[in-house]
């Protein structure tokens, strides 16, 4: 069935190199004779594999820190297991540590309530909505010549995004495209639309959909979102930010 997204708290966090040199450029700490502005290495490291830090997160919760020689320079920030990780690289300082961690726990700690937030004002159109949106589509690329007389979300279609039967010119909605972007969702719905006229995958079909404009997007979009369902991977970033490391 198809996966509901259910990432919670399971965003990773990471800081390239460069970010990594210009927040530690820019960080001062005079109380301390500002060491965080040592060149990474200078300074006690902090011993390899994992580690408690004396910082915990908000929760109360242990914070890990892990250190391994893969990890040149940059800091990630992830949860594993209910528990925040900072990955940091092996020859980086205590002190800078001390900077680290907490900066990134709560970086990470933000993150999980922007998505928590998020998730909680989305809130999906009516099928009055649904309906009003399949007009303007119709009339925009298909000539109004698709006129469904219900449109509707559905909770029961896990195999499908959507569907249409055009005995009773109805369409139905999986559930799972709510929380999509809205060009995903027009996409869906333009495309249950176009089945009204074709009630087939024809070229004649698909030549109906050639004028929406983000047609090959939401096409990739709805085949990723199937490809992670079908292997339940969630939490992933959608970004490639933060991936290097020097
Ligand atoms: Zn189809």
């Amino acid at each position: 069935m198809w996966g509901c997204p259910q990432g919670e708290g399971t965003g990773s966090i990471s800081v390239g190199a460069a970010m990594y040199r210009r927040i530690m450029a820019a960080t001062k700490d005079p109380a301390q004779g500002d060491p965080r502005r040592n060149p990474i290495g200078r300074g006690t490291p902090g011993p390899l594999g994992d580690s408690f830090s004396k910082h915990l997160a908000a929760n109360g919760a242990q914070v890990v820190v892990r250190r391994t020689r893969r990890r040149k320079t940059g800091v990630a920030a992830f949860w594993e297991e209910g528990r925040a990780v900072i990955a940091v690289p092996a020859r980086m300082s205590i002190e800078d540590e001390q900077y680290w961690v907490p900066h990134m726990v709560s970086r990470l700690e933000a993150d999980q309530r922007a998505r928590a937030g998020g998730r909680r004002r989305r809130v999906a159109p009516s099928d009055t909505a649904l309906m009003q949106q399949c007009e303007l589509l119709s009339a925009r690329y298909l000539g109004s010549r698709a006129v469904p007389e219900s449109v509707r979300w559905v909770t029961n279609q896990n195999g499908r995004w959507g569907s249409a039967t055009n005995a009773h010119k109805s369409i139905r909605i999986s559930h799972h495209v709510q929380g999509m972007p809205d060009w995903v969702l027009d996409y869906v719905l333009l495309h249950e639309l176009a089945h009204l006229i074709h009630p087939n995958h024809s070229a004649a079909f698909w030549a109906e959909l050639a004028g929406y404009p983000h047609l090959k997007r939401a096409e990739a979009f709805l085949e990723g979102a199937s490809f992670a369902s079908a292997r339940n991977i969630q939490g992933m970033s959608s970004d490639l930010d933060g991936d290097f490391e020097a």
